[in-house]
């Protein structure tokens, strides 16, 4: 164990040794590579155009130097230190004088690449402010290495008094300049990574014409090819191809053009060709690095405002994209909100319809009770076809805010199926269908929230119902599968398309088969809500189909419980929405409702009358506290929403006012379970959200 423990030790030891042997040999090449390239370089400039020995116009070692202290850090100053000192030291300085320049030198680089850093330059070229910020830079780092070279000069009399400003001159208009064309396009093409070309084969073939007819011009200027030629030849023609460039083919391939285009016209101008061919060696040379600062300045410049320019419209573009896909999904979603409002309204108005006519039959008097019972029955259904909707809207947003709570026991299958098929068959009896169910010998236990479960089969079996013309076949299976308890609810109906197996799931998705479905599909908020049920308990749903016209199936699992079976109690078992049986002995209650609504107030007062409680009507907290002078009430319904006062003021009124208190019970359109909780809160012992039926009301009235 400690032989491995040491093994893998000396293991970590040596590549970590190994790591650094490598860094260190690493740095070591690119200290070699920087002082050997500097050092050719400074020797081939001095060795061309010295200006009183020291100060040269081509100086491409500043700009190698700036861009090496920028791609591989501070540590490399050295070696352009030692490279500077070297080079001086042979042309006859003296160990002093060397070692100021050779200090200079590199404290210029440093000091530049500090400023480019602190200034926040991007190595891209991408945004005008970086082009200002570097030629900014170039010009005045390279201050720094003219003055301290020319005053060392000075100082130890290599350069006479009357020398030192040209040779400053000549010293930092050399450095600029090569600060100006060499650094952007080593940078440009070093700092940053060569991203893979995404370039068209026609943007390639016009950079490939572009360097082209950039190299002739350049030659044909420069070079003088043809005898006679420089005659009409000027400079500043290269600024055509240049602008060509700097309008297309962005700042990497522009840094590259730059220093294409110094390259061969200082060769040129040399070698003594060209217009700036020079007589004397002073003036022309001048007037040449003149020309070349000024391409690099213009060009540099240009490329990056014209960059930007791109970069910003091709943002705005982009913009442009996602502001359209948002204004698009939004003009659905409002056409969305739309059809939503407008079936909303058609559901509502579908029950309403027969509940007006059945109300306008017994208005007129003259009934039978024979004749009056289906109208009554009628009646009733719809109001609760209606409240279920609103039952159902109501779960949607709880859920979608997270708002909802499951009411988790153990529950038996064989009684969720059998409940849900006895709420269903009313509607599969309606249009003729014939029902089938095979359920599994031994009994499931499910860790389910019943009543929710219920309503998800009672929602597919009414679906199945809906969605299957008269006469059809629907059948319920059930058993337990490697999932948990499978759930299967299959129909000989319209059938689905496979395209629309998943998107049925999505709240208010209807989708129809013609007429007859546009008919019967209802808010299209069915299925998302059985979905979201089902997925709350940790189970899932499928759709299947073959098609249309091949019938449906759809597919529930739903985890089984681990614990044996709880017999639920009787209030646990009881479903709101059927009639509840009190389960104590019916008691004759005393009953004030205050409620603005005078017809809902006297509608469920004339239920409690008739159930055998007494009941009395006030329409706002004045006149309930005039009632209760003579009426003490053991329950009070109290509406929220009062005309002046909110029902919270009037409990706490009553509180006061009586002793004991009665059992309060809130009274309100509003369902969501922060309603219930204010209510709680505010003192109340009940909830009810209106509309409200006697099953509801017993229910209350069995707990005050
Ligand atoms: P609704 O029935 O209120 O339209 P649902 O969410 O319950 O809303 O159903 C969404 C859509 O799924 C329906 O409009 C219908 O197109 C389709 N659908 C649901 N059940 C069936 C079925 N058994 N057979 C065929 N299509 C169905």
């Amino acid at each position: 164990m400690v032989y491995l423990q040491c093994g893998r030790l000396g293991k970590r030891i040596s590549v970590a040794m190994s790591q650094t042997v490598r860094a260190y040999a690493l740095f070591a090449l690119q200290f070699l590579v920087v002082f050997g390239v500097y050092f050719y370089t400074a020797r081939w400039g001095l060795n061309l155009s010295a200006i009183n020995d020291f100060a040269a116009l081509v100086w491409p070692a500043t700009g190698i130097a700036i861009a090496a202290v920028y791609v591989l850090g501070y540590r490399i100053a050295p070696a352009i230190a030692l490279a500077a000192f070297a080079v001086n030291y042979l042309i006859g300085a003296p160990i002093l004088a060397a070692t100021a320049i050779g200090i200079g030198n590199s404290l210029e680089a440093a000091i530049g690449v500090w400023l480019l850093r602190s200034f926040g330059f991007n190595p891209l070229f991408s945004r005008l402010v970086d082009s200002f910020v570097f030629i900014a830079v170039a010009i005045s780092a390279t201050v720094i290495s003219a003055t301290i070279g020319t005053t060392t000069l000075g100082l130890t009399a290599l350069l006479s008094a009357a020398d030192v400003p040209v040779t400053w001159l000549a010293w930092w208009v050399g450095d600029t300049i090569s600060a100006l064309i060499l650094t952007p396009f080593l940078i440009r093409w070093l700092a940053t990574p060569i991203t893979r070309s995404r370039r068209t084969v026609a943007q390639l073939l016009e950079g490939l014409a572009f360097f082209t007819a950039l190299i002739a011009l350049t030659l044909l200027v420069f070079w003088d090819p043809i005898p006679g030629l420089h005659e009409i030849m000027h400079p500043y023609m290269v600024f055509v191809p240049l602008t060509w460039g700097a309008l297309r083919v962005g700042p990497r391939a522009m840094t590259l053009a730059i220093a294409t285009v110094a390259a061969l016209a200082t060769f040129g101008t040399l070698a003594g060709t060209g217009p700036f061919a020079f007589i004397d060696g002073g003036r022309e040379l001048f007037l040449f690095a003149l020309f070349l600062s000024t391409v690099a300045f213009i060009f540099l410049l240009f490329v990056t405002a014209v960059e930007e320019r791109k970069n910003a419209s091709k943002r705005l573009e982009e913009n442009i994209v996602s502001l359209q896909e948002d204004v698009e999904e939004i003009s659905a979603a409002d056409q969305a909100k739309n059809e939503f409002i407008a079936t909303l309204s058609h559901e509502l108005r579908n029950p309403l319809a027969p509940i007006l006519s059945s109300l306008e039959i017994i208005r007129m008097g003259r009934l039978q009770e024979r004749d009056a019972r289906p109208l009554i029955e009628t009646t009733y259904e719809n109001v609760m076809r209606m409240t279920r909707l609103l039952d159902d809207l109501l779960d949607v947003a709880r859920i979608s805010r997270k708002q909802f709570t499951l009411q988790m026991k153990t529950a038996s299958l064989k009684s969720i199926v059998q409940h849900a098929t006895a709420m269903a068959q009313p509607l599969m009896q309606k249009h003729g269908h014939s029902f089938s169910s095979a359920l599994p010998r031994d009994d499931i236990q499910l860790h389910a929230d019943q009543l929710r479960i219920e309503q998800v089969i009672v929602n597919l079996l009414n679906n199945a119902a809906k969605y299957t013309p008269p006469g059809g076949t629907i059948s319920l299976a059930a058993h337990a599968s490697r999932d948990g308890a499978e759930i299967r609810v299959r129909d000989n109906g319209i059938g689905i398309s496979k395209h629309l197996l998943e998107k049925i799931f999505e709240p208010f998705k209807r989708f129809g088969n013609g007429q007859r479905v546009a008919e019967s599909a209802g808010l299209g908020i069915g299925l998302s809500l059985a979905k979201r049920l089902v997925e709350l308990h940790g189970g899932r749903i499928e759709a299947r189909s073959d098609g249309p016209g091949k019938g449906s199936e759809f597919v529930v699992w739903l985890p089984v419980a681990d614990a044996p079976l709880l017999l639920p109690t009787a209030s646990e078992s009881q479903d709101v929405r059927t009639p509840a049986e009190p389960s104590r002995k019916k008691e004759r209650k005393r009953v004030l409702i205050v409620d603005d609504n005078k017809d809902a107030a006297e509608g469920i007062a004339r239920l409690l009358n008739h159930s055998g409680h007494e009941a009395h009507v006030a329409l706002d907290g004045a006149h309930a506290l005039a009632t209760l002078a003579n009426f003490r009430p053991d329950v009070i319904f109290l509406d929220i929403q009062l005309p002046g006062e909110s029902g919270y003021d009037l409990l706490r009124t009553i509180r006061n006012y009586l002793d004991p208190a009665p059992y309060f019970v809130a009274l309100t359109g509003f369902g969501q379970e922060e309603d219930k909780e204010k209510a709680r809160e505010a003192g109340f012992d009940g909830f009810l959200t209106k509309p409200v039926s006697i099953a509801d009301l017993e229910k209350v009235l069995s707990h005050s």
